[in-house]
C-alpha cells in the first residue's frame, strides 16, 4: 500500500480543520514497525483534538487517534514480525506522533502490546484507551485494599467510555456498583452493564461539606472538579478514589479533612505513559474480567468519515459507551 487514507487535522488562520486525505507512505513519521491499521477508537481526548476544544495536538499537520489495532507489515525490531497483531494506545500518538485514524501507522516497538489471546482487534479497540484506563483504575483501587465486601463503589460519567467499562468490570468482580449519570435514558443500559443503583450526577455536583456521611467504599471518577471534591468528602475510612478524568472541569477545591481524619487516598491514573508491564497486566485482566457480551453492548462502529461528527458529540457528552472506528470502511 503506497498511498493510504487518513484523517488529517491542520491549523488554518487559528482554527482547526479536519479532512480525509490520501497520503504517501513516505510521509509517515519514523518508527521501527509499520502497521496496517484495522481499527481505531474515539476517546474524549480525540474529540478535544479534532474539534480544537482542547490543546491536545502538539504539531500540525497531525493524524489524530490515540488508539490503534492492526497487523505488522514491516519491522526492524526483533520483538515484532510481519503478521503480528498489535495494539497501540497512548504514548503521545495522535498528539505528538501520527496516530490511529489512518490505514497505515509507523511506531516504536516499545509502544506496542501484542493483541491478547481471546480478543479480536475490533474488541481491543472497543476497549481502547478508555477501557484500559477503567482497568487501571480498578487495579489501583484493589492495590489500596478495596474488596467487594466493603460496600458501594461509585462510578461517575457512567454512560461514557471509561464509566461503562469500569461498571462492567466492577460488577463482574462482585462489587456493589452505583452509577452516577446525567442521563435518565441511560438507566436501563447502566443496569444491563451491572450497576445496582443509579444516582443523578447533580447530587455530586453541588458543593459538599468538608466531611459528609461516609458512604463510598471506593470510586472511579471521570468528572473531576466538584464531583471529585464531593466524593473525597464522602469516602469511608481509608477508602480510595481513582481520579482519571476532567469532563466536569480540571480544578479541584477541597480540604485536607478527608485525608487527615479519614485517611482517604486520592489515586491519580494516567494511561498515556503507563509502563509496559502495567499495560500487559491490565490487558490480561481485561480479557479475564470484562464480559465480552457487555463490551459488545457498549460498541458503536463508525467509518473514518464519521469521526469528525462523532468528535463533536463526545465533547458534548452525548456518546454512549465506546465508538470503534473502522479505518478501512
Ligand atoms: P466520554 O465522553 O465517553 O464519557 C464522559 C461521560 O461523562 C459522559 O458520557 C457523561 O456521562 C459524563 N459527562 C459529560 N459531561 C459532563 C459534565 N459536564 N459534568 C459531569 N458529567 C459529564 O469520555 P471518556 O469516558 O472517554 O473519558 C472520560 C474522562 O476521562 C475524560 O476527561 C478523559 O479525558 C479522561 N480520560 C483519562 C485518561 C487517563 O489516562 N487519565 C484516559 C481516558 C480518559 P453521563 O451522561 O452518564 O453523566
Amino acid at each position: 500500500m503506497e498511498n493510504f487514507k487518513a484523517l488529517v487535522v491542520d491549523q488554518k488562520d487559528g482554527s482547526i480543520e479536519a479532512a480525509l486525505q490520501m497520503l504517501k507512505r513516505e510521509t509517515l513519521p519514523e518508527g521501527e514497525v509499520l502497521i496496517k491499521v484495522a481499527y481505531s477508537s474515539l476517546n474524549y481526548k480525540d474529540g478535544l483534538a479534532i474539534t480544537g476544544k482542547g490543546k491536545v495536538v502538539r504539531s500540525y499537520p497531525m493524524v489524530p487517534g490515540i488508539d490503534l489495532a492492526g497487523t505488522v507489515i514491516e519491522s526492524v525490531s526483533p520483538d515484532y514480525h510481519v503478521g503480528h497483531e498489535v495494539i497501540l494506545t497512548g504514548w503521545g500518538i495522535g498528539e505528538r506522533h501520527w496516530g490511529g485514524y489512518a490505514q497505515l501507522a509507523r511506531a516504536q516497538a516499545k509502544w506496542l502490546v501484542p493483541l491478547p489471546t481471546g480478543l479480536t482487534m475490533r474488541q481491543a479497540m472497543g476497549i481502547g484507551t478508555a477501557g484500559l484506563t477503567a482497568m487501571l483504575c480498578v487495579m489501583a483501587l484493589e492495590a489500596h485494599g478495596l474488596t467487594p465486601d466493603q460496600g458501594e463503589v461509585v462510578v461517575t460519567g457512567a454512560s461514557g467510555g471509561v464509566g461503562s467499562v469500569a461498571i462492567a468490570i466492577l460488577a463482574k468482580l462482585g462489587y456493589h456498583v452505583v452509577a452516577s449519570t446525567g442521563r435518565v435514558d441511560m438507566h436501563d443500559y447502566l443496569k444491563r452493564l451491572g450497576a445496582q443503583n443509579i444516582i443523578d450526577r447533580a447530587e455530586l455536583a453541588t458543593p459538599s461539606r468538608p466531611l459528609e456521611t461516609a458512604r463510598w467504599a471506593g470510586a472511579v471518577d471521570t468528572v473531576g472538579s466538584q464531583t471529585l471534591a464531593s466524593i473525597l468528602a464522602a469516602l469511608k475510612y481509608r477508602a480510595s478514589v481513582a481520579a482519571c478524568g476532567l469532563v466536569g472541569g480540571n480544578e479541584l477545591h477541597t480540604t485536607v479533612f478527608p485525608f487527615v481524619l479519614r485517611g482517604v487516598n486520592l489515586l491519580g491514573i494516567d494511561s498515556n505513559m503507563s509502563p509496559l508491564e502495567e499495560r500487559r497486566e491490565a490487558w490480561a485482566r481485561l480479557v479475564r474480567d470484562l464480559p465480552l457480551d457487555l463490551l459488545e453492548e457498549m460498541i458503536e462502529e463508525i467509518p473514518l468519515s464519521d469521526v469528525a461528527a462523532f468528535s463533536q458529540q463526545i465533547v458534548e457528552g452525548r456518546i454512549r459507551g465506546r465508538v470503534v472506528v473502522d479505518v478501512n470502511a
